[in-house]
């Protein structure tokens, strides 16, 4: 089960309800809940955001709505990890996409917004995330990217058990040889005759050969 605590829960209906994160629900493979942070937000406002102590620009998420939706994840999934998206958190990888697949336990993904969030609520988190060196408006798209890395590798949830084992990355480094499909020849530019051989150990070798290595 993936939670996710966000103030702009519809930026994730037409990636989770399209394709393979659609497919994954109908299969019972993975279920997605959105928490609205605004639903935590305090007084006739529903404030979820203030300026941050010491000055300096922009607003913060303040802590009491995090905490507030945290908890309220932790109810419906109490042994689920909390994750937090910030450019600060470990960088994002294939492995570790494959790791928390096969783990048991559900996901609650905390989407920072603004400047970020009261520091605070790091003491509820399990691991920070980030998905590179840049900066984005929101942990929205950190969170959909994590998801979908996770998803795709659930068993049941892409057609065959291979295709994910054979892909860039899956060992850490190699990235996925060229591939091509019909016609054999377009605009005068032809496939590679030797995967038109039928000849399979021709074709592996010309594969791996073709397999780059990550820097
Ligand atoms: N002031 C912060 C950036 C805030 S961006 C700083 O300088 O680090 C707003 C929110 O977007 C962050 O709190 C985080 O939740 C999310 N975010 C932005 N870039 C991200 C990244 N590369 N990886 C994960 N989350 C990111």
């Amino acid at each position: 089960m993936f939670q996710v605590i966000t103030l702009f829960p519809e930026m994730f209906d037409g990636v989770l309800n399209s394709s393979m994160m659609w497919k994954s629900q109908q299969e019972g493979a993975a279920s997605f809940a959105m928490i609205n942070l605004r639903d935590f937000g305090i007084g006739p406002r529903q404030q979820v955001d203030d300026t941050p102590y010491g000055g300096g620009d922009g607003m913060l998420l303040k802590p009491e709505p995090l905490f507030a939706a945290v908890a309220k994840a932790k109810e419906a999934d109490p042994t689920a990890k909390v994750l937090l998206m910030t450019p600060r958190g470990q960088r994002w990888k294939q492995s570790i996409a494959q790791d928390w697949s096969e783990s048991d336990h559900g996901y609650i993904f905390i989407c920072g917004r603004y400047e970020g969030y009261d520091e605070r609520i790091v003491s509820l988190v399990d691991e920070q995330v980030s998905v590179g060196d840049y900066v984005l408006t929101g942990g929205e798209l950190p969170a959909m990217t994590i998801i979908d890395s996770i998803v795709r590798l659930l068993p049941g949830v892409l057609g065959g058990a291979q295709s994910a084992e054979i892909e860039s990355f899956s060992d850490g480094e190699t990235l996925e040889f060229p591939q091509y499909t019909k016609p054999s020849e377009f605009n005068g530019l032809k496939v590679p005759e030797v995967l038109l051989s039928g000849n399979h150990a021709l074709i592996a070798k010309w594969r791996a050969d073709n397999s780059l290595k990550a820097e």
